[in-house]
């Protein structure tokens, strides 16, 4: 048979969307949470869609739902696309969801044109990339990057479970765990919603993700005097709300600077603030903030937390209060999507006529992590009003299946660029 050129197929593409949305919580659209009976019931649709893309389904050790088409040439390493198929409570269908079903949509043009690949073509639907109930995301990212450690296996969650055990029972094998680590792929691409506003406000369809924020969590507590909000004379109060506000508008006011430094994504967002005892008419003895940091630039997380830590002290001081800690809660680093695998997508948006525009993700993503083994590129496609988890999020056909036209170019200039 003569291959023909591969071509997206946009309303299988719309279908598969739609089916998956359908298997959710009814009391909860759309809610199909990791290790859950609609989860398996999600992953038992994908297998079968990855099945009629003619590719050979798998859980590797680490939970990962994993669809391969070998290519022609023999120990080529992979091209792998992918994302998650979890999502949060009451969230949307197209979070992980376009990445996964847009992957499988790639290999099934792919297989129906005749085309034959180099290199061996992976779909993979990543175990848990949202806070599961163990309080872990990016469960087999973490786990195909080499990543999972036996600390986290043995998380147990609300209800007693034991990660260890949740894995066993999605396919995977903890006490194999390091068989899902992989130093044999060539390339790994991510489609995924953009989940802010940035593209459908300049009316861009596609999004070259340049590098994906680490993000550190802080907490700061102050601890004061409890008092009568009558009469205890301001002169005299030791406020621990007061404190947290000073300090929560430092956040704010040295973010909005580093923000403005160019070429480097910065966001702060003090997101947690508690008033203890938390009564109208008493004044704060303690006070909790809970701060999120997220930058492309390693660097500056560690200058703002410097700041963070000359601010919180100076605040305690104005306040008459003591900081009794500041602490990390998380620390993830910054992942940098690679130069070559960008330039392709932008190149391969160009020749379908699409304009394309450089983008740093302020998410998090499965992409971050692989990007320790291999080199990655994502892939942004626009959605209603920059909106996500929730049950509103949305992108159209079209916008799916130009990011769907774009990554399957993508695949193939890949293939025929990264072995001569
Ligand atoms: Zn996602």
């Amino acid at each position: 048979m003569m291959a023909s050129v591969p071509k997206i197929n946009v309303d299988r593409l719309w279908s598969d969307i739609i089916s998956l949305g359908e298997i959710t919580d009814p009391a909860l659209p759309y809610t199909r949470r990791s290790f859950s009976p609609l989860f398996d019931e999600g992953r038992a649709m994908l297998s079968r869609r990855m099945a009629e893309a003619g590719l050979t389904v798998r859980v590797d050790a680490a939970g990962n739902l994993i669809g391969r088409r070998d290519g022609r040439l023999e120990n080529a390493p992979a091209i792998a696309m992918g994302s998650h198929s979890d999502t949060v409570p009451a969230g949307g269908r197209f979070d992980g969801i376009a990445g996964v079903v847009a992957a499988i949509e790639v290999a099934c043009a792919i297989a129906e044109s005749g085309h034959q690949t180099s290199h061996p073509i992976e779909v993979i639907d990543f175990l848990a990339e949202e806070p599961s109930t163990f309080g872990l995301s990016c469960i087999g990212s973490r786990g195909m990057a080499s990543q999972l450690d036996g600390a986290m296996l043995a998380m147990i969650d609300g209800e007693g479970r034991v990660l260890a055990d949740a894995l066993r029972a999605v396919g995977g094998e903890p006490d194999s765990i390091a068989t899902a680590g992989r130093n044999d792929l060539a390339a790994f691409l991510e489609l995924h919603i953009e989940q802010g506003p940035v593209l459908e406000n300049k009316n861009i369809p596609i999004g070259v993700v340049s590098s994906i924020v680490g993000i550190r969590r802080i907490e700061i507590e102050f601890e004061g005097m409890p008092a009568h909000a009558g009469t205890a004379p301001m002169n005299l109060r030791q406020d621990a709300g007061y404190a947290g506000a000073l300090t929560n508008v430092a956040v704010r006011q040295h973010a909005e600077a580093f923000s403005a430094r160019e070429d480097r994504y910065f966001v702060a967002t003090t997101g947690i603030m508690l008033l203890h005892p938390g009564g109208s008419n008493v004044v704060p003895g303690r006070c909790k903030l809970v701060i999120d940091v997220r930058s492309s630039d390693a660097a500056l997380i560690e200058e703002f937390t410097e700041i963070l830590d000359r601010e919180s002290l100076f605040s305690a001081d104005l306040a008459k209060v003591r900081r009794i800690s500041m602490k990390l809660l998380s620390d993830g680093v910054p992942a940098h999507c690679d130069q070559r695998i960008r330039s392709c997508i932008r190149d391969s948006a160009v020749s379908l006529g699409c304009p394309a525009l450089d983008i740093a993700s302020g998410a998090g993503h499965d992409a971050a992590f692989i990007a320790t083994i291999c080199p990655v590129g994502m892939i942004f496609i626009p959605c209603l009003r920059g909106m996500s988890h929730t049950p509103d999020e949305y992108s159209t056909a079209d916008e799916l299946g130009t990011g769907a036209a774009v990554m399957l170019e993508a695949v193939l200039r890949l293939d025929a660029m990264l072995i001569p």
